[in-house]
């Protein structure tokens, strides 16, 4: 039976990608929520949704069985917790929130209501990332001592609103960029980050206080350290995700992106391959997983822990941006 969904947040991510990715895996959207009348009306028009409503309740009374959250990050916390209390799947985009307690309260909510929650990290969706997993685990590289994430990009000039002006909203490339580094690095290593250092920079385009870079390491359970970097700012940088390891390293080429690109060599004493990719649209491989688990048939793609755990890194890189020092990676839940 197809699975209906209700959209909360009337947003780019939805129209671009998620939309796409429900209709494509068997499910149908039958409402989006908006703050604005005109624009719920106009999107559901737009996006061939049933209903376009202000009202949640109304919402989450039109007979759906799951929410999409794509609303600004301060209001994915108020509103996850509505659909569990009405008994909805959730699908949340990250970060799940503003502050970790408030996302662990959203898993927890999930948990006593009995209904699945994942969060929307795409990257560890891509077929470049399944496969770096792979290899890792299969014992290609040895033992993997450094990895380094490369994203630096350029804010679309669409996305140009509250991500750079608005810090109630979420703004800063920490909590929108860094916490997919985090949940890949989680994902493609397959262990958990303990502790973080970084800079922060305001290189111009984020209002005064907002950062729009930063470069920084993550020290792992094992001892491995990886270093990330991301931006708004950068409009030539290319995008990669390595690993290295005692016997080997995997170095992803233009793959910390939502398209389904990007190429993995792997180089040993053997020589060189790359390898194969799978190249399934990343969304749709994420909304087949949460489709799946609403079945009973498998987990999310990316569960609510996996969005607090990941979250916790990026809160922990802006305490050590803050601090001037290393700060610790709180627990998942
Ligand atoms: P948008 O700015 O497009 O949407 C966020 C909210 O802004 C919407 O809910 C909408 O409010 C409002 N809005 C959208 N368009 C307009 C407009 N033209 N005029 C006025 N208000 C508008 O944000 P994104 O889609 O980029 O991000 C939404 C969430 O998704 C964030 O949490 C972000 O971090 C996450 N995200 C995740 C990605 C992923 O790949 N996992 C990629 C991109 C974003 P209303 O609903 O009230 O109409």
């Amino acid at each position: 039976m197809s699975v209906r969904w209700g959209l909360i947040g009337a947003s780019t991510i939805a129209r671009e990608w998620v939309i796409g990715a429900i209709r494509a895996t068997g499910g149908e959207i039958a409402a989006v929520m908006s703050s604005d009348a005109g624009r719920a009306a106009a999107y559901a028009r737009d996006n061939r949704i049933p209903l376009g409503t202000t009202d949640l309740d109304a919402l989450l009374g039109s007979g759906i069985d799951a929410v999409y959250v794509s609303t600004t990050n301060d209001l994915h916390h108020g509103q996850t917790l509505a659909a569990a209390a009405a008994g909805k799947h959730v699908l949340c985009e990250k970060p799940l929130a503003l502050e970790l307690s408030a996302a662990r309260e959203m898993v927890a909510a999930c948990k006593a209501a009995g209904v699945v929650m994942g969060t929307n990290h795409h990257l560890r969706n891509a077929g470049t990332h399944r496969a770096m997993r792979q290899a890792i685990a299969a014992g290609r590289i040895g033992k993997p001592l450094f990895a380094r994430v490369f994203h630096a990009v350029y804010l679309p000039p669409h996305l140009q609103g509250w991500r750079i002006t608005t810090p109630g909203a979420g703004a800063g490339v920490v909590m929108d960029i860094t916490v997919h580094d985090a949940d890949t690095l989680r994902f493609v290593l397959g262990e958990e980050p303990v502790e973080v250092t970084a800079f922060t920079q305001e290189g111009g385009m984020g209002a005064p206080g907002i950062e729009d870079g930063v470069m920084g390491v993550v020290r792992f359970r094992s001892g491995l350290l990886a270093q990330f970097h991301d931006a708004f700012t950068t409009r030539f940088a290319s995008t990669g995700f390595e690993v290295h390891g005692t016997e080997g390293s995997l170095i992803g080429t233009n793959c910390m992106t939502q398209r389904s690109v990007g190429e993995v060599l792997l180089r040993t004493a053997s020589g060189e391959e790359h390898l194969p990719i799978d190249r399934t649209n990343l969304y749709e491989h994420a909304l087949a997983a949460f489709h799946g688990a609403i079945a009973g048939q498998g987990q999310p793609a990316a569960s609510g822990e996996d969005g607090v755990r990941s979250m916790a890194v990026g809160v922990a890189a802006l305490q050590s941006a803050a601090t001037r020092r290393p700060a610790a990676v709180e627990p998942g839940l």
